[in-house]
């Protein structure tokens, strides 16, 4: 959208506009521990004022491509062989990765030894594919940020962004008003809730048949969803917002518990059935949906180790499972990009779409490619990101710092990252508003594609496999990191042009 010729009365009516709404609409990080039980503190999420313009060809390419994503992620969480080849060895060097792959283990252990009835074989992904848009040579075209599998955010927020967008337009305050496009109809909260509700009703037909001698859900009670959610999370209303939908619309209830409550859930050894004993009342667990977990922070002792071992190995359907937690690493996203690795899971159109949206890794190892991401991360390092396994923000290396950081770890270290190429993406300009101020950025806009799968882990069958929207994040140019929580971007929706 062009934003160049609005002067500062209409772009203060607009940000008193915008704030209002966002205030209105739950467009707010609580701050004061409200798991704790603090008085809210509210705090507005950064905004743009205009939504991003985004090339049509680019956002179709990426909205097409997310049902073979979703299918693709289902089979290496499946592979457990391809897990083990690719992250097993960098296990050694990354305390976090040690501790997935450990319980994963003895997961797998424990399935075994289970009655087969009472293994839950069922498992629900809720996926965001990340792109930035690059142009050369005449040709645009999305390329991959990176896969996420766990705790993936602003599905709840971004729906309400897109409608701040679209109330500032139909309120007259955008010189030209936006044009109602079907495409970016933002489907993300529905879209989320209906996935989770796909494996919800499958998991209660399946435990209708399993009773449970020892341990009961107060009497009438339904299974619940649990958000498993961190001891101060800030980003309560994006979460909430999914709450809301999942009982208002498809009548499912759900409970938030915090990491450290976490010794409130039991796994009946009878029926393998998890429970939450609340302090009012005890209710079964359909689904654990892990709106925390991905860092080591989150894990503060083994105890809560010891917990997601337990929840992993209950019949409660698990977003994501630990498999499916250790598919989003990057290390993965680095070997599926290796010439044909794709080719075990995917063929084809779908193959190529993928491949498609692949900017060049490395590791950074003895093997041939390895020696070549080396050299390159060495030498011509203003061209590339270095990526350690994590998640959340803040933890990556650009251009010039690349070889410093190499130089300061041990060798056998640098295979725990990865190497990849700069992605250079169109910069447009946009409002940044952070509490009550707007500045104009030049700025690169970060789509995030969200999908929900739920699929079957022993014979890779799908339950459903959908679209659930879209995120769009914008930051100025001059920040290299993109995340809206850690305070490096703003949330932005989508325009096409
Ligand atoms: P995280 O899991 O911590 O979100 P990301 O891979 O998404 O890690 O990296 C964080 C941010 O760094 C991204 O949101 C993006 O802004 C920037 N970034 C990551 N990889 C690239 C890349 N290849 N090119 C340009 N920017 C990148
Ligand atoms: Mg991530
Ligand atoms: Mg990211």
């Amino acid at each position: 959208m062009k934003i160049d010729n609005y002067n500062t009365q209409e772009i203060e009516e607009l940000s008193l506009a915008a704030r209002d709404y966002a205030t209105a609409h739950g467009l707010l990080f609580v701050d004061g521990a409200q798991e704790k039980g603090d008085t809210n503190q509210a705090t507005q999420v950064p905004l743009t004022l205009f939504p991003s313009s985004i090339p049509r060809e680019a956002f179709i390419q990426v909205v097409s491509v997310q049902k073979a994503y979703n299918k693709l992620y289902a089979k290496i969480a499946n592979d457990l062989e391809f897990l083990k080849t690719h992250l097993e060895p960098i296990t050694k060097y990354d305390k976090f990765m040690e501790k997935l792959w450990d319980l994963h283990t003895k997961h797998s252990d424990f399935n075994e030894k289970i009655k087969p009835e009472l293994r839950q074989r069922l498992a629900l992904g809720i996926f965001r594919s990340d792109y930035l848009v690059n142009k050369d040579d005449q040709e645009v075209t999305s390329k991959q940020v990176e896969f996420n599998t766990i705790s993936v955010s602003f599905g709840g927020l971004s729906k309400m962004m897109a409608n701040l967008h679209f109330y500032c337009s139909s309120s007259g305050l955008y010189k030209k008003p936006m044009e109602l496009d079907y495409l970016t109809v933002n489907t993300s909260i529905t879209g989320i809730c209906s996935g989770i509700s796909s494996a919800y009703n499958a998991y209660c037909e399946q435990a209708k048949g399993i009773p449970s001698k020892n341990l009961h859900a107060a009497e009438g009670s339904e299974p619940i969803v649990l958000f498993v959610v961190k001891d101060s999370e800030r980003n309560i209303c994006d979460q909430r917002l999914l709450e809301y939908e999942l009982v208002g619309r498809f009548r499912i209830k759900s409970r938030r518990v915090a990491i450290r409550q976490l010794n409130q859930l039991v796994r009946d050894n009878e029926s393998n059935k998890l429970y939450y004993n609340h302090p009012n009342g005890t209710f079964e667990v359909a689904i654990v949906y892990y709106r925390s977990g991905y860092a080591l922070d989150d894990y503060p002792s083994n105890n809560e180790w010891d917990i997601r071992l337990e929840i992993e190995n209950s019949l409660a359907i698990k977003c994501p499972t630990i498999a499916t937690h250790l598919a989003g690493s990057k290390k993965i996203q680095q070997v599926l990009a290796e010439s044909n690795a794709l080719e075990r899971f995917v063929q084809g159109e779908e193959q190529k779409a993928i491949e498609l949206t692949f900017a060049d890794m490395y590791p950074l190892n003895d093997t041939a490619r390895g020696q070549e991401g080396i050299k390159l991360a060495l030498e011509n390092s203003e061209d590339f990101v270095m990526k350690p396994q994590r998640e959340g923000g803040g933890n990556n290396t650009y251009g010039k710092d690349i070889p410093d950081l190499l130089n300061s770890l041990p060798k056998e270290e640098w295979d725990s990252y990865i190497l990849m190429r700069y992605i250079k993406s169109l910069p447009s300009q946009n409002y940044i508003l952070k509490g009550r101020v707007a500045e104009k950025y030049d700025v690169v806009d970060e789509i995030g594609i969200l999908g929900t799968i739920v699929w079957n882990t022993e014979t890779a069958e799908e339950l459903n496999n959908g679209n659930a929207g879209y995120i769009c994040r914008t930051k100025p140019v001059s920040s290299h990191e993109g995340g809206v929580a850690t305070g490096y971007a703003s949330l932005s929706s989508i325009d096409l042009i």
